[in-house]
């Protein structure tokens, strides 16, 4: 059997890579295979000498449905990755897999892509859900199409939010508390409006337009471009980013843990999707 790809790495203009999400039958939810296939899809791109902007699209009419909650045995660490952020933990109790897993696989890719030497910029179309943030988010610009939906739902299953909370940076404090609390959809406009997008286009040019930029981008002294990037992280860094974030993850595992005790699983399962949910 050969083994699934998950991602198509493309070179769609000079100095221009382009990852393409390959899971179109599934939303582009989220396995783990998927995930690691991504990893080293940007490592490759990043450390091509050729490349000096990375777009991150998805094939289909969705981003990402998010983190997929049917996945045969998702905390199954025993696959091999050489990547891997170094939290494994293929024993011990459920809450300690749990936070293994999504330390590894989850904060820390996410965490690990927004520090890509290189620019990159998510391509979304389509709906953009929970997980999907996770890979929007870590992306340095985000060029969405008219039909693009952003949305957190996790409360609905007793979550406070996915495991990347870059929300109260990425829309402001107030709105991302009434984004989280109703489980509401931001419309592209309104990402926008908030300044989580950079820019709207129509479904129909949104591949034209975002390599165009992406292009126009490719065009500048790599080094300066990577300086850029790293000035602007760190002004974020300055403002507490880190320890925020690490707090949000705790309560997330938190949330995890008391799913565990009071519902027998790690999300509240009056919110699962229904054609996922288990017995
Ligand atoms: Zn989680």
């Amino acid at each position: 059997m050969p083994e699934p790809s998950y991602i198509l790495s493309e070179r769609p203009a000079p100095r221009v890579a382009r990852l393409v999400l390959n899971r179109p039958e599934k939303r582009n939810a989220q396995n783990t295979a998927l995930l690691y296939e991504l990893d080293r899809a940007f490592l490759e791109a990043t450390e091509d000498e050729s490349v000096s902007v990375v777009i991150l699209a998805a094939a289909g009419p969705h981003f990402s449905s998010g983190h997929d909650l049917g996945e045969a045995d998702p905390l199954d660490r025993s696959a091999a990755h050489p990547t891997a952020t170094g939290w494994r933990a293929v024993s011990g109790s459920l809450a300690e897999r749990i936070l293994a897993r999504e330390r590894d696989l989850y904060l820390g890719l996410s965490e690990r892509w927004r520090v890509l030497p290189k620019p990159t910029i998510a391509q979304v179309q389509g709906k953009c859900i929970a997980g999907g943030l996770m890979l929007a988010w870590p992306c340095d610009l985000i060029v969405a199409s008219e039909d693009a939906e952003f949305q957190d739902p996790t409360v609905l299953m007793g979550m406070p939010g996915c495991e990347l909370f870059d929300h109260p940076r990425e829309i402001g404090p107030r709105r991302a508390k009434e984004w989280l609390f109703t489980a509401s959809t931001l419309t592209a406009r309104q990402a926008f409006d908030l300044g989580m997008v950079n820019r709207v286009v129509p479904r129909e040019s949104l591949e034209n337009e975002t390599l165009a930029l992406a292009s126009a981008i490719a065009a500048k002294p790599l080094l300066a471009l990577r300086l850029i990037k790293e000035s602007v992280n760190a002004a974020v860094d300055a403002q507490g980013r880190a320890g925020a974030l690490q707090t949000a993850f705790s309560h997330h595992q938190l949330a995890h843990a008391h799913n565990l005790q009071a519902h027998g699983m790690a999300v509240d399962p009056a919110g699962f999707p229904a054609q996922v949910r288990r017995p």
